[in-house]
């Protein structure tokens, strides 16, 4: 099986790519690579940003395909917050948890503006030595919630119900939100591209 390196260093991201790819490519994440330090995320978009983090991590392992995402979630009644910063919503160190909890605390500042419509966003970029071969992108709209639902997923999976469902990521079996989530959209595209160079 070829290898491909997820330039991640979260678990749940490479759970949900390794099972996508389904058996066809080894995924490793930067844990099996611990010298490996990837450049700052300093851009003003996904795309700028998983760029960054392809190239970057490429030019150190020379010969392997790498493959970074950047993603987040865009909330339509915060101008399109938390973003770029999605990771950082609540501060530099926070974690997923404060991340929530500032959510939620924005979103209860301005109930007159529910149901709050938004999307999570992610861009895949797809690099060798320093190379940029492939940029795809995916999308899964629906709305965020106050009240958390489920402990499954990760991030803000637990505020988040996709469009035509009932329950949010938080609640949904894995399967389903690796089917239709904007990581697996993504990585669809991304998965044609990536059989050309197997
Ligand atoms: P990244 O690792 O720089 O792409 O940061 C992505 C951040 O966006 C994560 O830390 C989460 O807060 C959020 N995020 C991205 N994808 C998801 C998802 O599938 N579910 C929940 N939160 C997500």
């Amino acid at each position: 099986m070829p290898a491909l390196l997820f330039a991640t260093s979260n678990a749940h991201k490479t759970e949900e790519v390794a099972a996508i790819l389904g058996g066809e490519w080894q995924v490793q994440d930067l844990r099996a690579h611990p010298g490996v330090t990837l450049d700052e995320e300093t851009g003003d978009t996904f795309e700028a940003n998983a760029i960054i983090k392809a190239v970057s991590g490429s030019r150190q392992l020379p010969g392997l395909l790498v493959l970074a995402d950047d993603s987040g979630l865009e909330v339509d009644a915060l101008g399109g917050d938390p973003g770029v910063r999605s990771a950082r919503y609540a501060g530099e160190k926070a974690n997923a948890q404060d991340n929530r909890v500032k959510l939620k605390q924005e979103l209860s500042k301005i109930p007159e503006k529910a149901p709050f419509t938004g999307r999570f966003l992610c861009c895949m970029v797809l690099a060798r030595d320093g190379v940029v071969l492939h940029i795809t992108h995916g999308r899964v709209q629906g709305h965020l919630i106050t009240q958390e639902q489920g402990e499954g997923g990760f991030g803000y999976d637990p505020l988040f119900i996709p469009e035509g469902f009932e329950d949010t990521f938080g609640v949904m079996p894995a399967e389903w939100k690796n089917d239709m989530s904007h990581r697996a959209r993504a990585l669809a595209t991304m998965k044609e591209k990536l059989a050309t160079l197997a």
